[in-house]
């Protein structure tokens, strides 16, 4: 089974690596983000929630937890998944190696490193369309008519999270509270593997990947 994490910091390439394993590997894309701005779309979460994830602090492990562990328990994705920002503490990292090691599950952790510089321009270059959900950015991936989405033609907007002063605020929450996951992971023994994501164009990323899943990454999966 294909457990993978997909680790880094926010603007690391996380969602963008993860639509790529999901399209090769097809298995789900298990993002924590994702999940939680659905349930605030769906009118299923508090306020409270909903004003964390507008401050770019993390919100409470317990609910994050269950929400998770309810998505890894579908039909789907018994065959494996991708998990993508989860988990964001060591309590989660706590938490989801006791799940796994309950089910016999082996995941690999893979560490999207970028530099610091890299992410401030990323995250706030970020665009997204507000319909389908596919994210750009002015510089390095942006629309082929400005402000505009491929895909349906709507108009862009600049996700609330992704205001500078909320992007100090999760950059900052990645350095206390979610860095230390990495080693917690190596501590116990967990294979993560380095992949250095600053590179352009994505597609030399997602090669580095499945090098380090030992995928070869345009034809079948060899593992
Ligand atoms: P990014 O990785 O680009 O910061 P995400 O979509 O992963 O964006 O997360 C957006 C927000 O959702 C986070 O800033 C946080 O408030 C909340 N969140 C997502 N995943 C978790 C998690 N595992 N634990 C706690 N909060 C989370």
């Amino acid at each position: 089974m294909n457990a993978i994490i997909l680790f880094g910091a926010p603007g690391s390439g996380k969602g963008t690596q993860a639509k790529m394993l999901k399209e090769r590997l097809r298995i789900p894309h298990v993002s924590s983000g994702d999940m939680l701005r659905e349930r605030i779309r769906a009118g299923a979460a508090n306020g409270d929630v909903e004003a964390t994830m507008h401050s770019g602090a993390l919100v409470a492990d317990n609910l994050v937890n269950r929400l998770v562990e309810e998505r890894l328990s579908r039909a789907d994705a018994a065959g494996g998944f991708i998990l993508d920002g989860y988990p964001r503490t060591v309590a989660q990292a706590e938490h989801l190696c006791r799940w796994f090691g309950l089910r016999g599950i082996e995941e690999v952790v893979i560490h999207l490193a970028v530099d610091y510089n890299i992410v401030i321009a990323r995250l706030s270059g970020r665009r997204q369309c507000p319909l389908c959900g596919t994210l750009y950015n002015v510089v390095s991936q942006p629309p082929k008519a400005p402000g505009i989405c491929d895909l349906d033609g709507h108009a862009l907007v600049i996700r609330d999270d992704d205001r500078e002063e909320v992007i100090r605020e999760r950059l900052d929450a990645y350095q206390r509270q979610t860095r230390p996951v990495l080693e917690y992971f190596r501590s116990v023994g967990r294979p993560v593997r380095e992949v250095e994501a600053g590179k352009v164009p994505p597609e030399e990323v997602f090669h580095e990947i499945c090098r380090a899943l030992e995928l070869d990454d345009r034809t079948q999966n060899r593992r």
